[in-house]
């Protein structure tokens, strides 16, 4: 191992530093080698973060629009040119075969490219008054401190997506990657900025699990916590945040449908039925984890979803390409495997799959599954597809809201006009006709309903609402003069 700026440290305070909560070893997600160690930021580590971060944040927010986007647009030109490394440790550290490192990259690029871009939007209005000679000025100004924490899975992307649009939008940021994708997530992003000219104490990032996170969104100097990762945990920041009267943006779990309805072209939907279903291992919020078939080609479906799961290599993605590389971790490969056999034996067959060796999980198919049965009601977050039957189009969009989650759903179905009307009636953030359930483009607002989220949006248009607040002044050349 080749020390780095950031073995066994933290970025915090003004730059790399010891952290106060120890050291952790990071380790690669398929053999389980010992890559490095990084710091482990504690409770008095959140608080210098959180209060440097203030303190420089006010002088960033000062720094003139040019100056800040130009900052942002070195950044992404760096992280094109550092690909290889990112993708490299993408792989290793969580587990990511190589396409999908890249496309993660990629998208990372343009989020910050585009948050490059926010700088010089028009940042407020003016409004008429009822008052003669009065102007009301309305305009967005930084939130202060925003603090983000972030999953393992696209530990790169979903910290960005907010770290990038709230730094362009003249905020400072304390970033909480997972210790299972810090450097990926986290530590490799904070070298970025530090080359790319942001200024000391701008960004803090602060490797840690549960405890620094609760710390982080506890702390009074952060104004606003975005979130991404389970429901659970969404839940308990949404009423710690809440209580605070912080703002914030949670983007949850999902256990999301893809319905095909009779006319569907059905070799197009096995298709995208297999790239949502067993992409990432399965471990995206926006899998398909519910594939419901109308009963006339539920047999023809689910067998051109087995020869599909049947061509895939699944293995180690360092030693070489393969479609599937490693579960994250032992838990998630017991409690997926726990789902699988539990579903089986309340009813469910496999046509392929539910075995893996080690973190190797098989691609799984899953029929007569029934919504009473865990791979109908849980999200799987491994390789799995569960298949249900229903007959109406009523039943499928009941079968769909059978879940509180409401984050992503697609439709197949050769009659754009009926998948249009239903996809109008689902309690869905996003839904995709005559395509999958995985779709993430950064210039369109990306977000969940129901258990899925609260409504906070990321993504194009929608960034500028996230990471701002707004202010009203009104100013008139001489006082009014009132009655009393
Ligand atoms: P998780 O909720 O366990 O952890 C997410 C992050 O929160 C991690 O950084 C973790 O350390 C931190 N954390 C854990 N407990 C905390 C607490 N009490 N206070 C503050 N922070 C805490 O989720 P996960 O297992 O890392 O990720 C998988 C989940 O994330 C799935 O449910 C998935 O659907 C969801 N997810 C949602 C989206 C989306 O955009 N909607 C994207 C990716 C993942």
């Amino acid at each position: 191992m080749t020390a780095t700026n950031w073995t066994d440290n933290i970025y915090a305070a003004n730059g790399w530093a010891k952290a106060h909560g120890g050291t952790t070893e990071v380790r690669e997600a398929a053999t389980g080698n010992v890559l490095t160690r990084i710091g482990v930021a504690d409770d008095s580590d959140v608080n210098t973060a959180a209060r440097t971060a203030a303190k420089a944040g006010a002088a960033w927010a000062e720094t003139p629009f040019d100056q800040r986007a130009a900052v942002m647009r070195k950044a992404a030109a760096l992280l094109q040119e550092r690909a290889a490394t990112f993708n490299d440790w993408n792989v290793r550290e969580c587990g990511s075969i190589v396409p999908k490192a890249e496309w993660e990259l990629h998208a990372t690029v343009e989020q910050i490219s585009m948050a490059a871009a926010l700088p010089m939007e028009a940042h407020g209005l003016l409004f008429p008054s009822s008052m003669p000679g009065r102007t009301n000025m309305w305009r967005r100004v930084p939130i202060g401190v925003v603090g983000v924490i972030a999953p393992w899975n696209f530990p790169l992307l979903l910290g960005m997506r907010s770290v990038a649009p709230a730094l362009a939008l003249g905020n400072a940021v304390v970033l909480k990657p997972d210790t299972q994708s810090a450097v990926t997530g986290g530590l490799l992003v904070a070298q970025l900025f530090e080359d790319a000219g942001l200024p000391a104490g701008v960004l803090q990032v602060l490797p840690g699990g549960a405890a620094t996170g609760d710390a982080l969104v506890r702390h009074p100097a952060v104004g606003m916590i975005s979130f991404t990762g389970s429901t659970a945990v969404g839940r308990q920041i949404g009423e710690i945040c809440g209580r605070m009267l912080k703002k914030t943006a949670l983007e949850l779990g999902g256990n999301n449908a893809m319905v095909v309805l009779a006319d569907a072209d059905l070799d197009g939907a096995a298709s995208c039925a297999a790239w949502s279903a067993f992409l990432h291992q399965g471990q995206i919020c926006m899998q398909a984890g519910r594939h419901l078939v109308h009963r006339s080609v539920a047999e023809a479906y689910a067998g051109k979803l087995r020869e599909r799961a049947a061509a895939l290599h699944v293995g180690d993605p360092a030693k070489g390409p393969v479609h599937i590389g490693p579960l994250i971790n032992d838990r998630q490969v017991a409690k997926v495997h726990d789902i699988v056999q539990s579903s089986i034996k309340a009813g469910a067959r496999a046509l392929i799959g539910a075995a893996h060796e080690g973190r190797m999980y098989q691609p799984t198919v899953l029929v007569d599954v029934t919504p009473d049965m865990p791979a109908f009601k849980e999200e799987i977050f491994g390789p799995v597809a569960p298949i249900t039957i229903f007959d109406t189009d009523e039943e499928a969009i009941e079968l769909v809201h059978r879940s509180d989650y409401g984050l992503a759903a697609a439709i197949h179905s050769l009659d754009l006009g009926r998948a249009t009307a239903m996809a109008e009636r689902l309690r869905c953030g996003m839904v995709h006709i005559n395509d999958q359930t995985v779709n993430n483009e950064f210039q369109v607002p990306f977000g969940g309903m129901g258990a899925s989220g609260n409504g906070g949006r990321f993504g194009g248009p929608a960034n500028l609402d996230e990471f701002t607040q707004t202010q009203w002044i009104s100013s008139k050349a001489r006082p009014i003069r009132y009655p009393f």
